[in-house]
């Protein structure tokens, strides 16, 4: 009866960071580099690279707690075929956990480069499942929702890990074993005139291991397809046009691969009154005819809610634009705010009473020519053209 835990020398409670110290300990103790020829040592070596390979991973480690070195065996492609005896079935596999659990490098007497060439990179392959598709979402908020942030629900439809199977895909621990074709390994290799070439496994699409009998919950995918209500945080100051990325909300992984991310397409609806300029506001200011003319003093929204006194001073042309310091939009990476930007439009009276048309034709009389220097400029522009005529 294999006890993993004694194999490697620690308690059944132990830390991940325990149960690597105590392989780390022990691999390089019984490293066939360090013991040539001694069959002992390799049989304890692949022993404990057996024990690691399974305590390092809380989801196998967890399903030999409750199942036993059997079922971790059939679910990691181990054993199996090879007569029975437990333990991994090659030297390879044994060395290609002791690359992992060293971090791929070389830490072992310099012979680490030729097994970083040989199994360092080809163990990650066959050990991370596909990951999950990214999704994207287009969210429609209204300006004082972007300028101010917002939390909005929303139900999406993403495939998530099954709960019947845990994501294995299969109908118990017990029901997977490993691939036959690639003995496990995920890959196998071809050669084409002198190039041996690795492949992706056909028959088990790299997983290392078939699914004798599938999940009846999500047919073997190891994955459903559910609703999902989750809440997306709009910060403050997001723009039309920007995307949110939420790491993760995508589709769940196959066979334990990463989720994939959603994005999260911001459409900002346009505002009566203001419009951003990255993130400066704009907004226009219709100011009558005489108080351009005179100066005059008003109040004019924030988008954050607040009311800003401005000056206009005398003599102000139509399309100036007025800036009030920090009280436009908020920058969405938390760097200030923008301006917010008044834009002068003086408005030409209309529907005047008699007394006031009287009072214009006054006042027009006694204008000046320094009283309109862009007309008197212009004026004198265009004199050439018309003495053609
Ligand atoms: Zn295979
Ligand atoms: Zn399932």
């Amino acid at each position: 009866m294999t006890d993993f835990y004694q194999t490697l020398g620690v308690a059944r409670g132990a830390t991940q960071e325990e149960i690597k110290k105590a392989y780390r300990k022990n691999a390089i103790k019984y490293h066939p580099d360090k013991n040539q020829g001694d069959p002992k040592a390799e049989a304890k070596f692949k022993e404990i690279s057996e024990a690691y390979e399974v305590l390092s991973d809380e989801k196998k480690r967890q399903m030999y707690d409750q199942f036993g070195a059997d079922a971790v065996r059939g679910a990691a492609g181990m054993g199996g075929g090879g007569g029975g005896h437990g333990g991994f079935s090659s030297m390879e596999e044994a060395l290609r956990t002791f690359m992992g659990a060293f971090g791929g490098g070389g830490s072992t007497g310099g012979s680490g480069g030729i097994f970083e060439s040989m199994f360092g990179f080809e163990s990650e392959e066959a050990e991370t499942g596909r990951p999950g598709a990214s999704k994207k979402m287009n969210l429609t908020i209204t300006f004082e929702e972007a300028v101010r942030g917002i939390e909005k629900d929303v139900a999406l439809n993403t495939f998530q890990t099954c709960g019947t199977c845990s994501g294995t895909g299969a109908r118990s621990p017990s029901h997977i074993k490993k691939c036959m074709r690639c003995n496990g390994a995920g890959q196998v290799h071809q050669t084409r005139g002198f190039f041996s070439m690795a492949t992706t496994c056909p028959q088990c699409y790299g997983r290392g291991d078939v699914i004798t009998e599938a999940c009846p919950t999500c047919e073997g995918e190891g994955r459903v397809k559910e609703k999902q209500r989750i809440t997306i945080k709009v910060p403050a100051g997001v723009d039309n046009g920007m995307r949110l990325r939420m790491g993760g909300y995508g589709d769940a992984g196959e066979a334990g691969g990463p989720p994939g991310d959603l994005y999260v397409f911001i459409t900002v609806e346009p505002h009566e009154v203001f419009e951003r300029q990255g993130d400066d506001v704009l907004l226009e200011l219709p100011i009558s005819f005489a108080e351009a003319a005179l100066g005059c003093k008003k109040e004019i929204p924030s988008p954050l809610g607040k009311s800003c006194r401005i000056t206009i001073p005398e003599g102000t042309q139509s399309g100036k634009v007025l800036r009030v310091r920090n009280e436009g939009a908020p920058n969405v990476h938390g760097q200030g705010h923008g301006d917010l930007l008044a834009k002068i439009v003086v408005e030409t009276p209309v529907r005047l009473s008699d007394k006031q048309k009287k009072l214009l034709e006054d006042f027009a009389k006694l204008e000046k020519e320094n009283n309109s220097p862009r007309k008197q400029s212009f004026l004198g522009k265009v004199k050439g053209f018309f003495t053609g005529c």
